[in-house]
This record gives C-alpha cells, sequence and structure tokens, in this order.
C-alpha cells in the first residue's frame, strides 16, 4: 500500500516515513501544500497523510483542490491538539479521519488501515480467501491454517491483491501501490514475485487462489468451478 504524506516539518516526516516504511508501506514525501497537490494529482496513493499547518498552500486548500478535481483516495488530517474548528472544517471539507498531533505511532498505524478497510469495503482486519488468510494487523499470512512466511515486499503485493479480491489488478496498479516513486517501471518484477508467491501461497494446497488473466494482470480469487 503506498502512502502520500504531506508534512512540512521534516524531522517528523522522516520519522513517519521510516516508520511506515518498516510496516511495509511505500510513502512519498512532500513538504508543502503546492508539492503535496502535484503529488497527489500524479501518484496513486491508498492513503494520504496530510498537515494542517503547511507553506505555499495550508492543508485544507490542498485538500478541497483535491476533492474538487474528482481525486478520492482517504485522507488523515493531522491537526493541532485541541484545534476543533480545525477538525470539523476538515471534516467537512472531505478529510476521512484526523489525528492530533503529537500522536502514538500504533495509533497512526491502526487509523490508516481503518481507511484502507473502509475504502476497499473491507470489514475486517483480517482478508479471507477461501482458506487464505492475510492478517493486515500482524502481517501474518495463513492457508489451510498453515503459517506462510513471506518477505516484507511478497507480502506487500498479497496483501494489495487481497484488499482487491476477486478484481483484476494490473501489473503496473501493482508497481503503483506496492513502490514509490523513486522505483523505475519494469514490470516483470511483478511476474517475478507473483511467482515466488506462487510457489509459497498456492503450490500443495489443490486449488490455486492467484490467477493469471491474460492480457489484464492478475486476480486473487477462491474459483468455484471445475
Ligand atoms: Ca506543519
Amino acid at each position: 500500500m503506498r502512502v502520500l504524506l504531506i508534512e512540512d516539518e521534516k524531522d517528523l516526516a522522516r520519522v513517519i516515513k521510516k516508520g511506515l516504511e518498516e510496516e511495509g508501506y511505500s510513502v512519498d514525501v512532500a513538504h508543502d501544500g503546492e508539492e503535496g497537490l502535484y503529488m497527489a494529482e500524479n501518484y496513486e496513493a491508498d492513503v494520504i497523510i496530510l498537515d494542517i499547518l503547511l507553506p505555499v498552500m495550508d492543508g485544507l486548500s490542498v485538500l478541497r483542490e483535491m476533492r474538487r478535481s474528482g481525486i478520492k483516495t482517504p485522507v488523515l488530517l493531522l491537526t493541532a491538539k485541541g484545534d476543533v474548528s480545525d477538525r470539523i472544517k476538515g471534516l467537512d471539507t472531505g478529510a476521512d479521519d484526523y489525528l492530533a498531533k503529537p500522536f502514538d505511532f500504533g495509533e497512526l498505524l491502526a487509523r490508516i488501515r481503518a481507511l484502507l478497510r473502509r475504502a476497499r469495503d473491507v470489514k475486517e482486519p483480517i482478508i479471507r480467501i477461501g482458506d487464505l488468510e492475510v492478517d493486515t494487523v500482524s502481517h501474518e499470512v495463513r492457508r489451510g491454517g498453515k503459517e506462510i512466511h513471506l518477505t516484507a515486499r511478497e507480502y506487500a503485493i498479497l496483501e494489495y491483491l487481497a484488499y482487491n479480491a476477486g478484481r483484476v489488478v494490473s501489473r503496473t496498479e501493482l508497481i503503483e501501490h506496492v513502490y514509490d516513486e523513486s522505483f523505475d517501471m519494469d514490470s516483470n518484477i511483478i511476474d517475478v514475485y507473483i511467482a515466488y508467491l506462487r510457489r509459497k501461497v498456492d503450490k500443495g494446497f489443490g486449488r490455486p487462489l492467484i490467477h493469471t488473466v491474460r492480457g489484464a494482470g492478475y486476480m486473487l480469487k477462491e474459483r468455484r468451478e471445475g
């Protein structure tokens, strides 16, 4: 999952980015409102973390412009502690949630996960596809009750497919949501990871769950026919 972080306090931005990357997110950072708006319009983020007080263009204006241009990405606002009017304005401008500074990093993670679930109509933190379980909190993966060990990148790809289970996901979309802007597009890398995932998630488990959709991409789905 890819996060766009719009935060001008560089030390804080660095800490958040590092923490999120340790959790397997790919993170793009913008240090002012204008740059943030540009990135929101040009990169596919799954969640946007948006500070209210920003140079060049303030957070609420960024949010207003984003919503006006049709960007539906969930937005988590970072507000000053105790500033109720900013929270109200933020939610009424199209923010999905807010968190007051200073915040606990665990709470930031939990709110991001909640926004990811809500955006995809996933109700539970453990996503189940057939006998496959993807635990989006602990990052544990099980199939038929048996634990499967994945690398961080393998997990990130499987998690994205799991959040979008039943829908075809193209290689480009996978790259856009699993890597950040510093990655130069070579969609062959996705095929390599899918091969690893098949070896771990499908091989020896009977019915495969990872499907190739010719000319379109990949889909995680339990197929009942056959
Ligand atoms: Ca700020």
